[in-house]
């Protein structure tokens, strides 16, 4: 199964990420793991890549690129590969099919997870992390028994600078605006599997599934 997977942040990628690389038992290739991982190993795209960043600057499609296929023509891609923050852009899918092509790799399915922006907003804003453990909160969904105090060790919960509404509005647009271009390519290539994001969890992750045929 060659994937890819897009969603906003706070549609719980990550989650049904763990899901589906376990149910098919293929690599999660997650861009900010492997940029990680070039950097940390010192490798040449991870010496340019921390270049750009250490500029403050955006690392150009073209290496990004490059670290995603050094990435996709290791031996488990064979199998498959669920790819998780690329392509960001149409440039990126572009480049991306070019190198599918290349490796003669077909793309089955993009998953889109779809979450509307007034509920990222409510999930966002209502988050809640203790100061102490670093545990999680959410003040509708996931509320502590008392307000403001940690559950597991009593220290107090607060709420992230970059979670307010305002930030999180920007966030959000952003990531819509940058993301219709992507989704539209990928639906004229009849790729796209739409999925309801506000569902739990589990329901989210069941039809996950079954858009891919899994039961
Ligand atoms: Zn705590």
């Amino acid at each position: 199964m060659r994937l890819i997977l897009l969603g906003p942040p706070g549609a719980g990628k990550g989650t049904q990420a763990s899901g589906i690389v376990k149910k098919y038992n293929i690599p999660h290739i997650s861009t900010g793991d492997i940029f990680r991982k070039n950097i940390k190993e010192g490798t040449e795209l991870g010496i340019k890549a921390k270049e750009y960043m250490n500029k403050g600057l955006l690392v150009p499609d073209e290496l990004v690129v490059a670290i995603v296929k050094d990435r996709l023509v290791q031996d488990d891609c064979k199998k498959g590969f669920l790819l998780d923050g690329f392509p960001r852009t149409v440039a990126q899918a572009d480049a991306l099919d070019i190198e599918l092509k290349n490796l003669k790799y077909n793309l089955d399915k993009v998953i889109n997870i779809e979450v509307s922006k007034d509920e990222l907003i409510k999930r966002a804003v209502g988050r809640r992390i203790c100061k102490e453990c670093g545990g999680t909160y959410h003040l509708i969904f996931n509320p502590s028994k008392t307000e403001g105090v940690c559950d597991e060790c009593g220290g107090e919960l607060y709420q992230r600078k970059d979670d307010n509404e305002e930030t999180v509005t920007k966030r959000i647009e952003e990531y819509l605006n940058k993301t219709q271009p992507l989704i539209n390519y990928y639906e004229k290539q009849d790729k796209i599997v739409n999925i309801d994001g506000k569902q739990d969890i589990d329901k989210v992750y069941e039809d996950i599934l079954k858009a891919l045929g899994g039961e």
